[in-house]
Parts: structure tokens; C-alpha cells; sequence
């Protein structure tokens, strides 16, 4: 097991508390009916989770990437989409702050962050341009002391939500494909010009919002551009790889979920007059399945351990592998629980099949595996 600091601990039993009285009991309603749980903005928001990353000198609790993972995991032992929330201001507002924002920047947004009510997205995703993001073509042009955003964005998590959006535009030639004439605004939602479209249908995260946003002729002040003109993919990139660990501690949180209720099934359910917890057949696979989730806990939190202790030269090729290893795994883990309940893990009187729609989407979001196993290859191979 990794090595967790007292304070970490408190803040994980204290979630597992909440989990049990509030998420646990709404964790299949938000999957059935789609219903956005906003009720948690406010938990979330009291107990510090929607703003962990943000600085005490800014108001905010001072947590590490280290505890938002702890965070992300006991949430997604019981939802994968809950889990969503927490965190999510870190890829959209804190970090992008904290490692490319001026500190005027930081003054003037963390304290808002910091009060646990904002919600943030991150658009970069375009209708053409998905893993290939040099061939985005929202612009950005300037015009006196603003620039004017133009595009449109697909797929965006609380994209009908958020309060603040984190768009990526071409600043210099729009129409090359490139990495050094992108750059990254944080954008009011109320500004004139701003719409989000109607709500993706999906396999699963479902209650999570996902939706097309529009940008037509939004001005937005210069001063709200994140970073230097033209930066922008290289501050995506590197926010992703800081953040990415958190889509693995949700992998591993969401398999540990799935291994949970198999072994209570397990230790229940009776076939040829015994208990299926009897047949080596399902010992075998739940044993592989354990430490599959292990071995991925500790990845994971080895690439917390280097972020939170400022390690960061070999970040991108570990925070990929944790990112990858820990999907795939939990999509293994998840398929193998269905088998463990049977025709019973088929249906949705049971949170399997839930569990196995949900993982998917850490397999494709953040970079998909494949682009992670490119990234990872290319560290190996020095290319
Ligand atoms: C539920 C959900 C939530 C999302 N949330 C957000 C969000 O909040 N903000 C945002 O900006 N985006 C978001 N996305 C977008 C997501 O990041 C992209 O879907 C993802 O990066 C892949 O892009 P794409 O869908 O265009 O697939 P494509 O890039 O078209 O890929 C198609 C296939 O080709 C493979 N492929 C592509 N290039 C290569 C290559 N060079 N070598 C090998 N294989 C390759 C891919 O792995 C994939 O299998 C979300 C997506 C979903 C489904």
C-alpha cells in the first residue's frame, strides 16, 4: 500500500463518511435518469473537495495532487461520475493558475475558486480535431485590449454548467496546423456569444453533463488569457500530465468498487449447493483482479509522490503509464465483475453493468490509451 500522511487519512475517512450518506444513495437514480446531482457542488464545496489544489495564501485548503487521488478513488468506489467533481476545477482553473497564471491572475480568481462554489470546464476537443489538438481551428483574434473567440467545442464536461470554461484557441495563423500558435483563455460563461448545446446522450458518466459549446464573437478581456500568447499546448500539455494521475486514481477507485461487491456476491450466492465463493474458477479471477488494482494504486501514487514532491522531469512518461495501465486495468476489472454476478451483472439491479459502462471513458478522455502508449514509446525511445 502506498504511504499516506495522517492528514491524508483523515481527509479519506471523512469522505468515505459523505460517500456513504450522500452519493451512495443517488449513485444509480443520476446513472438511470441523467439528472445532474448539483446538490454536491455544496457538499463538496463545505468539505473543501472543490477546490483542494488551491493555496492556503489564496484561501483554499493547500491540498496535494496526493489527496485529490485519494479523494477520486473513494468517490469512485461508489460513482465514477461523482467523482467527476472533485477535482475537476484542478485541470480547468487551479493548475492552469498555479503554472502559467500571472500572480494578478492568481489573486483575482483562486480566492472566488477557493470559496467551494465554482464549477470549471476545459475546452479543447473540437468536432475535427480530437487527439491531433495542433489542428484546432476556434480563433482568437485581438482586438484592442480583448480578444474575439470563435468555434465551437464538443463533448465538454459541465459544459452547460460551469461558471468559467478554459477554451484553447489559434492565436497566430489559423489555418496552420501548429502548437505554437495556440493559446488559452479563461472564459466567463455569461459573456455575450457563449452557449452551450443540447446534452450528449452517452454509455455511461452519466448525470455528469456533456454538451457542444459555441463561441460567436466572444471578447474576452487580454487580461484573462492564461499563460503567453502562443503557450497555450504546451501549458495543456503539460496541466494533462499533472492531472492525469487523477483519471488514474479513479480508475483504481472504480475497479476497487467492482472488486468490493464481487466478493460480497461471491460470499451470497450459491450454485451446485455451495457457495460461488467455493469454485477456484472465480477464487482465480478475483485474485488476479486484486492485483491488477493494486499494482495500479501503486503507480498511481508514485506519480503523486513525484508531483507533490516537485519531481517533475519524468512526469509525462509516468503520469501516461499510470493513466493507461490503470483504465485498461479497470475495464478488465469491471468486465470481470460482471461476470461474477452472472445474468445478474447484466442487469441494473446491480451497479456492475454501471461500472463497466463508466469505465470506458477513462480508456478515451485525457489523451486516449493509445495516445498515452505513444507518449510513453517515444520517452522510451528518445524520439
Ligand atoms: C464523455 C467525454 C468527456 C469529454 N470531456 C472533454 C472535456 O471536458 N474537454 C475536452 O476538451 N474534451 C473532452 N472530451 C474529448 C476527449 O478528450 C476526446 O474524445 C479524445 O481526446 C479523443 O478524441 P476524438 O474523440 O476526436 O478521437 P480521435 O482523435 O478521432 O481518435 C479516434 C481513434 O484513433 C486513435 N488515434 C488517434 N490518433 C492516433 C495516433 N496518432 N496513433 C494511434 N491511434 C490514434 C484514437 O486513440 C482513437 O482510438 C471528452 C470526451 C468524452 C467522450
Amino acid at each position: 500500500m502506498p504511504h499516506y500522511n495522517e492528514t491524508q487519512l483523515a481527509i479519506r475517512d471523512a469522505v468515505r463518511n459523505m460517500v456513504d450518506k450522500e452519493i451512495r444513495p443517488i449513485a444509480s437514480e443520476i446513472d438511470a435518469t441523467e439528472r445532474f446531482p448539483e446538490e454536491l457542488t455544496e457538499i463538496f464545496g463545505d468539505m473543501g473537495l472543490m477546490q483542494l489544489w488551491v493555496p492556503e495564501k489564496y484561501g483554499g485548503p493547500g491540498g496535494d495532487l496526493t489527496t485529490l487521488c485519494l479523494v477520486k478513488e473513494e468517490i469512485a468506489r461508489v460513482s465514477q461520475a461523482c467523482s467527476m467533481f472533485a477535482g475537476q476545477n484542478s485541470i480547468a482553473g487551479i493548475l492552469p493558475l498555479l503554472h502559467f497564471g500571472t500572480e494578478e491572475q492568481r489573486q483575482r480568481i483562486l480566492p472566488e475558486i477557493a470559496k467551494g462554489r465554482t464549477l470549471t470546464a476545459v475546452a479543447i476537443t473540437e468536432p475535427h480535431a480530437g487527439s491531433d489538438v495542433s489542428s484546432i481551428s476556434t480563433s482568437a483574434i485581438r482586438d484592442g485590449d480583448s480578444y474575439v473567440l470563435n468555434g465551437q467545442k464538443v463533448f465538454i464536461t459541465f459544459g452547460s454548467v460551469a461558471h468559467k470554461i478554459l477554451v484553447f484557441a489559434k492565436t497566430g495563423d489559423i489555418a496552420r496546423r501548429g502548437i505554437d500558435n495556440i493559446s488559452c483563455f479563461l472564459v466567463d460563461t455569461r459573456t455575450p456569444g457563449f452557449s452551450a448545446g443540447k446534452g450528449d446522450k452517452k454509455m455511461g458518466m452519466n448525470g455528469i453533463p456533456n454538451c457542444p459549446v459555441y463561441l460567436d464573437n466572444v471578447r474576452v478581456p487580454a487580461e484573462d488569457m492564461i499563460g503567453e500568447e502562443g503557450a497555450g499546448f504546451i501549458a495543456a500539455m503539460r496541466i494533462l500530465d499533472i492531472n492525469r494521475p487523477t483519471v488514474a486514481a479513479t480508475a483504481v477507485g472504480l475497479a476497487q468498487g467492482a472488486l468490493d461487491v464481487s466478493l460480497e456476491y461471491m460470499k451470497e450466492r450459491k450454485q451446485f449447493g455451495r457457495l460461488i465463493a467455493e469454485f477456484q474458477g472465480l477464487q482465480f479471477m478475483v485474485a488476479d483482479m486484486a492485483m491488477q488494482v493494486e499494482a495500479a494504486r501503486e503507480l498511481t501514487y508514485e506519480c503523486t509522490r513525484l508531483v507533490d514532491s516537485g519531481q517533475l522531469d519524468n512526469i509525462a512518461k509516468m503520469s501516461s503509464m499510470a493513466k493507461c495501465f490503470a483504465s485498461d486495468m479497470a475495464m478488465k476489472v469491471t468486465t470481470d465483475a460482471v461476470q461474477i454476478f452472472g445474468g445478474y451483472g447484466y442487469m441494473k439491479d446491480y451497479p456492475v453493468e454501471r461500472m463497466m459502462r463508466d469505465a470506458k471513458i477513462l480508456q478515451i478522455y485525457e489523451g486516449t490509451n493509445q495516445i498515452q502508449r505513444i507518449v510513453i514509446a517515444r520517452h522510451l525511445l528518445d524520439l
